[in-house]
């Protein structure tokens, strides 16, 4: 096969070599395994046409004038025999160049118009220029004239619909003309007019002869047949009559080959203008089937919005358990005394025990606590306030700071320094008028306490307690100065080594605990970590689950897409046969097709990240913690375009391999 390229025809200026020369054409239809049985509809045809001739093709119905038709303009291939154009085989052309000869070529004329329902006039004349690559300007301008020499300036912008018969059929001439027309191809163009309109048209054919266009004009009515210079009667696929004069005078007005017919096919082409022509017919069709486009768009859009929302809803609630790991820590264990469950006292958590459990590999700090409610007093002001007595790594294990002054040492925990640290509110409570309380006294129970520091504020947050309502004294002053009946803490706080060793420590702690307790579990470990752990990796996996979901609906949409395609296809066929008779290549069908998918899914698209964000701010205001995230929203995007692509590849391709003649009579 020769491509498009390489199919450069020769210019023929010389009229011995004829522009159209067919050679025992046959065409038969069926003979397939399971098919009708064969038909022959042509055979042996010779025929030669010269540039500049005005031939008729007369026969009755169903003697193959129309399959003759499709074979001199390359919409239909012969079963054998050659046809030669200006010399070239057209048996060795590919599709896309056979396309290309349609386009620079031949201009149809139909006995049923076959202009596009949905484009104007004017738009339907442009056709044939936007495969041929003409620029947008000069093909509105040449459309325009065109028209205007037709008489139809003052309906370039109505529809076929809005247009009479003999309108539709000189707008179709024009569109024959657009590309050129040097060889007219008209199958019975008066057939659906009536006389007046008709004779305007036949008119119309002599005046473009006369101007040098090659024309092949095919009716069953002799007296039109008659008009023409050269008449070929065909009968039952043959032959059986040809008035051609012995040697055709040479034409003077014959008008010089198409100068594409000798250069480069489609050169000019620019990839963004017929972007551009696809996205702009893509769009008129979406805009005339309203209602089915919403319920693909639905699909698409209901896909997208619940991406983005499952996901915003995942990301809200990871992050809801993450600010709580970030409060508690992601290591922290605690420990207390219990009585066991095998009976008898509870046991006591001793220094050493603590000493002990401080020693294993797998623990980072632990922090003997006692805290309870204790009249607290500044001056005439008291308040019952927690008192949290414990060691220098509070601020530590709490992943907390502090906001004023300092934090007490282990030093100072030592020696039983009187100090303390105040949280937000305690200090708003007690020092309402001094920013700066550094240095005061505070009456904890019955001993004075020197402030040090004041913690920055907590907020709100998951747990029970409110630690900005506290007060912080090291635990040795504590258990000396304030809770001097307390022998051991009311609850240890313990860090492992990290988030990943909390089922290690927890297992270390108790064996260890156990030995040293004479085999007794008088205590108890709670496993906050592995709590929240645990909460965690329910809510991701909770959030994959919805993840998944909305993928599915978006596939589900894709599918929406592709239906909607293969309808549109299957409703399209005669526009995509026109498309192809006037020179449109399978890539430009592809191409189209995959503009008007795409086109669907970026509406769709758009529509449902408005939807999703719409749906957010709704779930915001109602409490559900939620945060978008512009890549699940660039991404969900990008999947319902790529979807979109993906399944409306086949339909787009289905469009493109059809067959023109096929495609043209609306199978
Ligand atoms: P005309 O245009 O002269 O009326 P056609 O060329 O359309 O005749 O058809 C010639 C014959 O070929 C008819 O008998 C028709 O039934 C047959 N024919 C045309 N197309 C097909 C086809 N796709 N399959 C089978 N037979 C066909
Ligand atoms: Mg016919």
């Amino acid at each position: 096969m020769v491509s498009a390229d390489a199919a450069a025809l020769p210019m023929t200026a010389d009229d011995t070599v004829p522009l159209i020369a067919l050679r025992g054409i046959g065409k038969h239809y069926g003979g397939g395994r399971g098919g009708p049985p064969p038909v022959t509809v042509l055979h042996g045809i010779d025929l030669e046409i010269h540039a500049g001739e005005f031939v008729a093709v007369v026969g009755s119905s169903g003697s193959g004038k129309s399959t003759l038709m499709n074979i001199l303009g390359c919409l239909d291939r012969p079963s054998h025999g050659s046809y030669h154009f200006q010399g070239q085989d057209v048996g060795l052309l590919d599709a896309d160049a056979l396309a290309w000869l349609r386009r620079e070529a031949f201009g149809f004329v139909f006995q049923g118009y076959h202009l596009i329902a949905s484009e104007t006039a004017q738009e339907n004349v442009e056709m044939p220029a936007i495969y041929a690559g003409l620029h947008q300007d000069a093909r509105a301008q040449r459309a325009q004239q065109l028209l205007a020499r037709l008489g139809l300036e003052a309906r370039r912008h109505n529809r076929p619909h809005q247009l009479s018969g003999g309108q539709q059929q000189r707008v179709s001439i024009a569109r024959a003309l657009m590309n050129g027309g040097h060889v007219i191809l008209a199958d019975e163009p008066t057939g659906a007019l009536d006389s007046h309109s008709g004779a305007e048209v036949m008119a119309l054919l002599h005046e473009l002869a006369d101007a040098g266009h090659t024309i092949v004009l095919i009716t069953h009515d002799r007296a039109v047949a008659a008009q023409a210079r050269r008449v070929i009667e065909i009968h039952d696929g043959r032959i059986v009559s040809d008035s051609r004069e012995p040697a055709p005078a040479p034409r003077e007005a014959a008008l010089a080959p198409p100068p594409a017919l000798a250069g480069s096919p489609a050169a000019t082409t620019v990839w963004w203008a017929d972007l551009r022509e696809a996205a702009r017919s893509a769009w008129r069709g979406m805009v005339i089937n309203r209602v089915r486009t919403s319920l693909t768009l639905l699909g698409i859009v209901i896909g997208v919005a619940s991406v983005i929302v499952m996901l915003a809803i995942g990301e809200g609630a990871r992050r809801q358990v993450m600010e709580r790991m970030g409060t508690m820590g992601t290591a922290i264990l605690y420990m207390g005394s219990k009585p066991p469950v095998t009976g008898g006292p509870a046991g006591q958590l001793t220094e050493e025990d603590l000493q002990a459990v401080r020693e294993l590999a797998e623990i980072r700090r632990v922090l003997p606590v006692i805290g309870d409610p204790v009249t607290v007093r500044y001056g005439s002001v008291d308040k019952q306030l927690y008192v949290f007595a414990a060691s220098e790594e509070m601020p530590a294990v709490h992943h907390w700071s502090v906001a004023q002054g300092r934090f007490y040492t282990a030093a100072e925990d030592h020696d039983l320094a009187p100090l303390v640290v105040l949280g937000h509110k305690a200090w708003q409570h007690f020092f309402p008028d001094t920013p700066h309380p550094l240095g005061q006294q505070l009456i904890i129970g019955t001993s004075a306490f020197e402030v040090i520091g004041v913690m920055s504020e907590r907020g709100a947050e998951s747990g029970a307690q409110d630690y900005d309502d506290m007060v912080f004294i090291p635990y040795n002053a504590g258990r000396a100065r304030v809770y001097q009946s307390q022998t051991q803490p009311d609850y240890v706080v313990v860090e492992a080594m990290s988030s990943a060793d909390v089922h290690a420590a927890e297992t270390a702690m108790r064996q260890l605990l156990i030995a040293r307790h004479g085999g007794r579990e008088d205590f108890g470990i709670g496993n906050a970590a592995a709590r929240i752990q645990a909460e965690a990796a329910t809510r991701q996996s909770m959030a994959m689950m919805l993840g998944l979901i909305a993928a599915v609906s978006l596939v589900v949409g894709g599918i929406g897409v592709m239906n909607v395609m293969l309808m549109t296809v299957k409703e399209r066929t005669r526009e995509i046969g026109i498309r192809m008779a006037v020179g449109a290549r399978q890539r430009d069908i592809l191409r189209q097709f995959l503009t008007e998918a795409s086109l669907v899914t970026l509406v769709g698209g758009s529509a449902g990240l408005v939807v999703g964000l719409a749906l957010g701010a709704v779930l915001i205001a109602v409490g559900v913690p939620v945060v978008f995230s512009v890549r699940a929203m660039l991404g969900a995007f990008a999947c319902a375009v790529i979807t979109g692509l993906v399944f409306g590849y086949k339909p787009a391709q289905t469009a493109a391999r059809l067959d023109p003649v096929r495609a043209l009579a609306g199978e």
